[in-house]
């Protein structure tokens, strides 16, 4: 019997400090001449969300976002890797995160992943300045599979399932994350969300969309650990 334990990056694994928007927001301003509404959330979306949304504010067409798009995520990376090379990023991993991953990791009946809005070469780039390796998380589904989040759910668990070789019944599919589209995205493949408040969400706040559990963090090892392996 496995459960596929699935991790959200920002807000949950590590506080990015920001770079990650500095970097979109410096990206869009060279492909659109605009950053988009400085109101606009970032968190819980998906990069090629964040800049469709943040680009139809702006009054563009999506046939025009969708043209400039491949280019706009290719300054994105090279922003972000350039960020994170050059002297003090701000990237940390949260409390906790490192003994409650070396434990998941240790069992047998765990199979250790991520589930989040970043394409995927931008997890690596955030994991590494974090000191978190990218390989340990041996599958995953990003912001570079699908725009929607409540699509990703359903490819982690296929490839999951293609890698042990056995179907996982969407209850043991767990996702973790730090906003209510964390805690809504596994609903459609009955999923089990775990919330975080190490993002700029409230336990309270988190509370209110019925995760199967919800924690100010994971300094309780024993806690965060039962949540996660014993529902
Ligand atoms: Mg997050």
């Amino acid at each position: 019997m496995t459960r596929v334990v699935l991790f959200d990056i920002d807000g949950t694994l590590l506080a990015s400090g920001g770079v990650g928007r500095r970097a979109m927001e410096g990206a869009l301003m060279v492909h659109f001449g605009t950053i988009g509404p400085t109101h606009y959330r970032y968190d819980g979306k998906t990069d090629k969300q964040i800049a469709r949304e943040s680009m139809r504010m702006a009054g563009f067409a999506d046939a025009d976002i969708d043209a400039r798009l491949p280019a706009l995520l290719d300054d994105y990376l090279a922003r972000l890797e350039h960020t994170v090379t050059s002297g003090d990023h701000g990237v940390r991993m949260h409390l906790g995160i490192a003994a409650l991953l070396d434990a998941l990791e240790a069992r047998s009946d765990v199979l250790l992943g991520l589930l989040t809005g970043n394409i995927a070469p931008g997890a690596s780039i955030k994991l590494r300045a974090a000191g978190l390796a990218p390989e340990r998380f041996r599958v995953g589904a990003f912001g570079s599979d699908h725009e929607l989040r409540p699509q990703l759910p359903a490819i982690a668990k296929a490839r999951a399932e293609a890698l042990m070789g056995l179907a996982v019944p969407g209850r043991d599919v767990i996702i973790i994350g730090d906003t209510p589209a964390d805690v809504a995205c596994g609903r459609g493949i009955g999923a089990r969300a775990v919330a975080v408040a190490t993002g700029h969400y409230s336990a309270a706040d988190l509370a209110a969309h019925d995760p199967h559990a919800v924690f100010e963090d994971f300094t309780d090892l024993d806690a965060s650990l039962r949540a996660i392996c014993d529902a």
